[in-house]
């Protein structure tokens, strides 16, 4: 029998989890529970069109875990993180814009622009990029 204070922090954990699926967005998008235009989806991320493109191309690519921004430790992450850039690419490539070109952008916190506390890189394209970003 595990002690109390061991139940507590297990109960903790499973509580932050569970709050964090039932609050965020992405979350819901990944399990099918939010509508979303999905152009790809495999057992470790999944990518869609972002609801206010600012392109005439914008996808989102997102992990189907449960990650906020860059700023995790994601040491134990480091697969699945370069899965995604492996996707990008081939996201790029389906949607015609490899060889234009398009961008990628990963916002995180505040001064960045993050608005959704799920990790999420943005691939732009279909139009000509601006260099420096607003
Ligand atoms: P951020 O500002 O966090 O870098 O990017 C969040 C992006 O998610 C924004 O471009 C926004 O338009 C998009 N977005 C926010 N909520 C939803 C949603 O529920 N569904 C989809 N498909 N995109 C969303
Ligand atoms: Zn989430």
């Amino acid at each position: 029998m595990l002690p109390f204070p061991i139940k507590r922090l297990i109960f903790y954990a499973y509580w932050k989890g569970m709050m964090k699926m039932f609050g965020c967005t992405f979350c819901k998008v990944a399990a099918h529970e939010k509508p979303a235009r999905i152009f790809y989806e495999d057992e470790h991320c999944i990518v869609f069109q972002d609801t206010n493109p600012q392109a005439p191309v914008h996808m989102l690519v997102i992990p189907r875990k449960h990650i906020t921004s860059l700023n995790e430790n994601l040491d134990d992450d480091k697969m699945l993180l370069g899965h995604m850039m492996t996707v990008v690419g081939r996201m790029a490539k389906e949607q015609g814009i490899d060889g234009t070109g398009y961008r990628t952008v990963v916002n995180t916190n505040a001064e960045a622009g993050q608005t959704v506390f799920h990790l999420h890189i943005h691939i732009l394209g279909g139009r000509v990029m601006h260099w420096p970003p607003g």
